[in-house]
């Protein structure tokens, strides 16, 4: 669309723009503030703003209306009413009402409730989420909304995660004050960059694995994988650019700020970068981003793998969270040259940092998924330890901090009691270190631990309220100072709450061997897996710590394990009966007719008295890989039967990790092996070489 972009971005969203155009003014105005300062909406209100939004989704084209919402699987859904209103007289009207702009009433007991309704009310409402504006896809005007129970609790990921921005405001407001600052409104901006992978939907139709799993289950390494480092960033190749450039079109019309593409490191593997936006904003676009992802592709003959490993051997795709809290807009982690607005930047510094320690657990937890076990710790992504690195510059002034002294920089000292000019130190920090789990870089963290299938809004609930929680504490001690005290009050705050967090405090390779040693000396977790992971939100301190600002209560955290875990063990469920499907209906009825074949040329040859001691060979190591392959079948099958049956969710989780999934490796590799020796003609499924370097 090239020259007209600017005319054609955002048409199809109901945004401020076509708020301020379609509403009478008082309307418009009671709506924005609606938006900004987390208001109420009266019915009323609904009621014009719905029929505005509905003859402007007529003019674009909808016939239908969704609430589409995030349930706790992770994906979006939605159920699409027609606006329309027969009349009785054989004619109709297309309405829309306020009330089915606010709530709509999905049957809500066939999505995963961690057990929450089950003991109640199985039904739940969605309530529109203003934050989010209107947009239309595919004729249907979809309105963001939140997904609750009757009975209250927030049957979704996206009503924790609002709940977390409130407080998230509350506090940083209560802070800034300190400062003399009263900003209207202290939000969290989000720029996910979402990593994929490219294939050819012939080659993915083919394969059960892909369809099922989303993630190849078995295939030997390919001949050439990512070791000669020319994708990343190489010459993007005309079918991709193709879905690139229309899937860019798709997503500006629909007001995603979409901006950087490129090839990533894996053979077929790319990335999209946003623009980022306030958060509940750029969650939403990177669900709509993902989705159309897969739209576009198939469009050009392509399949979009989103899965966190779709191939071994290569790396998998992760999904990075770029986070930073912003006060009317202005961003609290740039780091600035005047005295006070750095003390500022200390501060909120200094309880990023506490916050992320503390609530370690919390933080991985919040990225634990059977997908993401895959990347995390496997040197292609961060490590499933969680640290923090600040680059050596400003690492050198939080030593100095706690260390108390001085600390140069560039030749010029830039730090001694005081704390001026953090802006030159940041801003010379070019150090970028891709092995960190969650990095500052000049003006923002990034949490790179993020799984590229899953939804940001846990992630940065956890973050958000973690951080509230050390606003909170900062803005207490702070309380019932005489004027003056203020500053050196604020520093030795800042300097106690550094030494005390400071072992998350990590600038070095976190791929390296040591690390997890030096880590664990440091006292820092180390959970490896999601069945390790998960329980942390059944620990005591935890369900306090939600419960205490708000964002989950006792029974909300404990449906969210439930949830979680259960997640676990049904995706392993299901891969471990994909492997067992795809070995007796293909992979032995393939290696039958391979061996078969062989042994009839080696008894053709002995019949004619030709000897074929190589044919010979491979047809014993043919039978005994199909001994091989059918035992751990069997096994693999009876183990996961017995997986299956646990009760408690927990102990199914740790059967999954201990049992089923050994199991699952061992099959793969026999049947991996024999991939390595059966004629490419026999093999059922189109293997790495293939799929890998054809787009
Ligand atoms: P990388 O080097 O990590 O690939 P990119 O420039 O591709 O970096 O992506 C950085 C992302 O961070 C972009 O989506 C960008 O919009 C986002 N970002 C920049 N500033 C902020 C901020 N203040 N808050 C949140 N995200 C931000
Ligand atoms: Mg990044």
């Amino acid at each position: 669309m090239a020259s007209k972009v600017t005319e054609e971005y955002g048409t199809l969203v109901f945004n401020d723009a076509v708020m301020q155009e379609r509403l009478p003014r008082p309307t418009y105005k009671e709506l924005a503030r609606v938006i900004k300062e987390g208001r109420r909406l009266d019915l009323d209100i609904a009621n014009e703003v719905a029929h505005a939004m509905k003859e402007w989704a007529l003019e674009k084209g909808a016939t239908h209306y969704a609430h589409w919402f995030q349930p706790l699987n992770g994906i979006t859904s939605e159920k699409h009413d027609s606006f329309l209103a027969p009349r009785g007289d054989g004619t109709a009207l297309m309405t829309f009402s306020g009330k089915e702009l606010v709530q709509g009433e999905p049957d809500a007991s066939s999505f995963p409730n961690g057990g929450l309704r089950a003991t109640f009310e199985a039904r739940g409402y969605t309530a529109w989420d203003p934050t989010s504006p209107a947009f239309i896809k595919d004729e249907v005007l979809c309105i963001p909304t939140a997904f609750i129970s009757y009975t209250g609790e927030a049957l979704d990921k996206k009503t924790p995660f609002l709940r977390s921005t409130v407080v998230l405001n509350e506090q940083a407001k209560r802070v800034l004050a300190l400062f003399g600052k009263h900003p209207r409104e202290v939000s969290c901006t989000v720029g996910p960059e979402q990593e994929y992978f490219l294939i050819k939907e012939k080659d993915f139709a083919q394969r059960p694995d892909l369809i099922m799993c989303g993630r190849t289950l078995f295939g030997c390494p390919p001949v050439k994988g990512q070791e000669l480092e020319e994708h990343y960033f190489g010459a993007i190749r005309p079918t991709v650019n193709e879905f690139m450039k229309e899937l860019d079109d798709e997503l500006w019309r629909l007001g995603v700020p979409a901006t950087t593409k490129h090839n990533e490191v894996a053979p077929c593997q790319h990335e999209l970068a946003p623009i980022f936006e306030r958060a509940s904003m750029a969650i939403d676009h990177n669900l709509l981003t993902m989705e159309m992802m897969k739209l576009v592709a198939s469009r050009h003959g392509l399949a979009c793998l989103q899965h966190e490993k779709p191939f071994d051997y290569v790396n998998g795709s992760g999904k990075h969270d770029n986070w930073s809290i912003a006060a009317d807009g202005k961003n609290l982690l740039d780091p600035s040259d005047t005295p006070e607005e750095n003390l500022q930047f200390l501060v909120f510094l200094t309880c990023v940092i506490a916050a992320v320690d503390r609530h370690q657990d919390l933080m991985r937890c919040s990225v634990a998924s059977a997908g993401n076990d895959h990347r995390l710790g496997a040197n292609e992504a961060p490590p499933a330890i969680i640290s923090i690195f600040l680059g050596d510059d400003l690492a050198g002034v939080v030593n100095a901090l706690i260390n108390g002294g001085s600390y140069t920089s560039h030749g010029h000292e830039v730090f001694d009691v005081g704390v001026p000019q953090l802006a030159d130190v940041v801003l010379d920090t070019t150090d970028r270190n891709r092995t960190s789990p969650f990095a500052f870089t000049g003006n923002k963290f990034e949490f790179r631990m993020c799984g590229s299938q899953q939804n940001l809004s846990d992630a940065n609930m956890v973050l958000n309220t973690a951080v509230a929680e050390m606003l909170d504490e900062f803005a207490t001690a702070m309380g019932g100072l005489e004027d003056g005290e203020f500053a050196a009050e604020a520093l030795g705050w800042v300097r106690r709450t550094l030494t005390e967090h400071q072992r998350i405090i990590f600038n070095g390779n976190g791929y390296s061997d040591e690390w997890p040693e030096e880590a664990a000396r440091r006292g820092l977790l180390n959970l490896r897996t999601t069945a390790d992971a998960l329980p942390a939100l059944l620990d005591p301190e935890n369900i306090e710590f939600f419960a205490r600002y708000g964002v989950l209560d006792a029974a909300e955290a404990g449906a969210r394990y439930v949830a979680k875990a259960e997640q676990y063990a049904k995706l392993l469920n299901i891969e471990a009966n994909t492997m067992v499907y795809m070995v007796r209906h293909f992979y032995l009825p393939a290696l039958y007719s391979y061996s078969g074949d062989l042994a009839q040329t080696v008894a053709t040859k002995d019949a004619i008295g030709i000897k074929s001691p190589a044919e010979r060979d491979l047809l014993a190591e043919l039978t005994e890989g199909i001994t091989t392959v059918t035992g751990l079948a069997d096994g693999l099958e009876a183990k996961n039967a017995e997986a299956a049956a646990v009760d408690d969710p927990g102990l199914q989780d740790d059967a999954y990790r201990d049992v089923v999934i050994p199991a699952m490796e061992s099959l793969r590799g026999a049947v991996d092996a024999m991939e390595q020796v059966v004629g490419h003609d026999y093999w059922p499924f189109p293997s790495y070489n293939t799929m890998l370097f054809y787009v």
